[in-house]
């Protein structure tokens, strides 16, 4: 899966890397469908000696266009773990009382604690690209975060968490296919809001933003994965495949009992 990381250092053109790659798993959908049930067994059971263990953090944090699939990924690929080891973060526009502090603060409350998978829908990226693209703030301020965004994340990581951060990756048309279908879909209607169109018109500032952050923010401690999106099947093998293999290098433990289990008499 190494392909798909992009390199600390490395300036990346977005127009270099397919939407549509299925290179990790060429035979196609059924087969993509049945390892992605054997991952999501394996993915449990880590989470449960992971959550058992109660040491360490892994925080996913999850970008991308409007429609690129940050909900259906997290129903996908974590919908089957326990739940009291998970803790889901959805980030949309700041409210007055987040705007008082600076655009760190509601991030850091909502990182993962020891035992915890962290998901993050959207997340402190939002500070360097809705904010850059739509005009919130002056290029002197969004250009600093970048760099504070590094060293925020390597404190983290020195702290104890992993970081996954992941950008699902999807082609102009099949923002379309997927816009016009919530448009046409009464059950889906309600996650189009107009600001959707108005961010498509502005796909070239998006994708350059993305560029610019992706190459400057992808670092050892923390780097970013560019999943091909396009096939809902192809992005939840491998966002499930990313974060059981960052669970296996961690190689939870059970805790040995704080007791001489033998002397408990029941
Ligand atoms: P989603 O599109 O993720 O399903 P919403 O429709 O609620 O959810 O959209 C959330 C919106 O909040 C997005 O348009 C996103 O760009 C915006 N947003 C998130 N964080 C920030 C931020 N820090 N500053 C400005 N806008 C933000």
């Amino acid at each position: 899966m190494d392909c798909y990381c992009v390199e600390p250092g490395k300036r990346i053109k977005l127009n270099d890397w397919d939407p549509q790659d299925k290179e990790f798993c060429p035979d196609g959908k059924d087969e993509g469908v049945r390892r992605l049930e054997s991952l999501k067994q394996k993915l449990y059971d880590l989470q449960v000696r992971f959550f058992a263990e109660n040491k360490r953090k892994l925080l996913v944090v999850l970008q991308g266009m409007d429609t690129a699939g940050k909900d259906g990924t997290i129903r996908n690929v974590f919908g089957g773990l326990d739940p009291q080891g998970i803790r889901v973060a959805t980030f949309g526009k700041p409210s007055t009382r987040e705007l008082k502090h600076d655009y760190l603060w509601r991030i850091h409350r909502q990182t993962p604690a020891k035992g915890q998978i962290g998901i993050f829908n959207r997340s402190h990226y939002e500070d360097v690209l809705a904010v850059r693209v739509r005009h919130l703030m002056p290029k002197s301020v969004w250009s600093k975060r970048f760099g504070h965004i590094n060293d925020f994340e390597r404190m983290l990581t020195d702290e104890g968490t992993t970081i996954i951060k992941i950008f699902l990756h999807i082609s102009f048309e099949e923002q379309r296919e997927r816009l016009l279908s919530r448009k046409n879909t009464p059950r889906k209607q309600w996650k189009l809001i107009p600001q959707d169109v108005e961010d498509r018109k502005l796909w070239p500032n998006y994708t350059e933003a993305y560029e610019d952050t992706l190459s400057q923010t992808s670092t050892r401690h923390a780097p970013w994965w560019v999943v091909p999106a396009d096939r809902k099947w192809y992005r939840n093998l491998l966002v499930a495949s990313l974060v059981c293999d960052a669970l296996q290098k961690l190689d939870p433990q059970y805790p040995t009992p704080a007791y001489d289990i033998s002397a408990i008499e029941i």
